[in-house]
């Protein structure tokens, strides 16, 4: 039976890796330390003979006895806020980790596919973004610390593939959304519907004219399965390259939600970027991939999902306490 490692498993796209894996009849171990993570993404797993869950911290070494087929290197705080309020630990992660987890690849013999980002394109000039544009990026601004350590994450795989020949894969994801976000993350689309289901003004950053495209998760797990199976090492980027507004994308959620909706404007983030969409030709030419969940079913799924929280978890207070992963 073939063994994958899923780094960042009880967090959205790690969660739903899991599953996809375990549906491939692989034998899954889940490893998360749950400072954006949540068990309850992963909890129906629990019971299943396939399935173990570590709780650890992937900046420390990380031990995995028996043998290992695929390492897959999801861990790492993803939304700017996030990454904002543990900035050493979003680093950490992406450096610190990485290195651990290309280390046991190579003792393990796996192959190592990591979760790599749009942001290493930062406020891009080139539009769309293909693989081969170098970015943009801000090495000491607030989102610096996420770029960044993408960036170096991306370094040192490489080297790793040219060094010591490990088996590489380098998936940049641009945004994706779906079931098992966190309500109050931050990022666009929770923030929306949980402000939507709570009967609150929906917070526009800036003038709402910067763009984004997004992704269903279900499309976005097809295209990490299909790069991992490929024999490509270099990053592919994987995303729907369908481009919208800020503000339409407000008239969009409003109609979803059959309410009208006020709006407050809030400053634009710090190098937010303002223009955001991903040339997918190389994914579509060598995994024979595209996206196939159009923004109105996907939102309707996700839309769906924050309908089912209770009360009490929407209203949880806007963001998650990090205090105790602070050291
Ligand atoms: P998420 O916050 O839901 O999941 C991240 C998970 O990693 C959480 O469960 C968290 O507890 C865990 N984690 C963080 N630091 C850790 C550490 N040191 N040790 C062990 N576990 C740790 O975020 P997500 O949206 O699921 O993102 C997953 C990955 O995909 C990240 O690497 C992110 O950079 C990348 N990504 C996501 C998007 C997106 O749109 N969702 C876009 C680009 C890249
Ligand atoms: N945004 C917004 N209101 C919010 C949250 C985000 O207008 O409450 C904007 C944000 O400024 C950015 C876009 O929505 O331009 C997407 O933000 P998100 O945090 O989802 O992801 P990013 O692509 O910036 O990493």
């Amino acid at each position: 039976m073939k063994r994958v490692l899923i780094t960042g498993a009880a967090g959205f796209i790690g969660s739903h890796l899991c599953d996809r894996f375990i549906k491939e009849g692989m034998y899954v171990i889940g490893m998360d330390n749950l400072i954006t993570g949540d068990l309850k993404n992963i909890q129906h797993l629990f019971s299943h003979p396939h399935f173990e869950f570590h709780q650890h911290d992937v900046t420390k070494f990380v031990h995995i006895p028996n043998h290992l087929d695929y390492i897959l290197h999801f861990a790492s705080p993803a939304s700017p806020i996030d990454y904002l309020k543990i900035p050493i630990q979003t680093l950490k992660v992406s450096s610190l980790g990485t290195h651990n987890l290309l280390g046991l690849a190579r003792v393990k013999k796996a192959r190592i596919l990591i979760a790599s980002t749009s942001e290493v394109y930062g406020d891009p000039l080139v539009h769309p973004q293909t693989e081969d544009y170098y970015g943009n990026v801000n090495a000491i601004g607030p989102r610096g610390v996420y770029d960044e350590a993408k960036r170096f994450q991306e370094s040192l795989t490489m080297a790793y593939h040219t060094f010591h020949g490990l088996e590489t894969r380098i998936v940049r994801i641009f945004n994706t959304y779906g079931p098992r976000m966190r309500v109050n993350d931050g990022r666009v689309i929770p923030a929306f519907m949980g402000q939507i289901l709570r009967n609150e003004p929906l917070t526009v950053f800036g003038d709402g004219n910067q763009t984004r495209s997004f992704c269903y998760i279900d499309d976005q797990i097809e295209g990490i399965f299909r790069l991992l199976m490929s024999d490509y090492h270099l990053p592919v980027n994987i995303g729907n390259p369908e481009e919208i507004t800020i503000n339409e994308f407000v008239k969009e959620i409003a109609q979803l939600a059959g309410k009208e909706v006020e709006i407050v404007n809030k400053p634009l983030p710090v190098n937010d970027p303002l223009q955001r969409k991903p040339d997918i030709s190389l994914a579509i030419q060598l995994l024979n991939w595209e996206p196939k969940v159009g923004r109105s079913e996907g939102l309707k799924l996700t839309f769906d999902y924050f309908k089912s929280l209770s009360s009490e978890e929407l209203n949880k207070e806007a963001h998650k306490d990090f205090s105790k992963y602070i050291y």
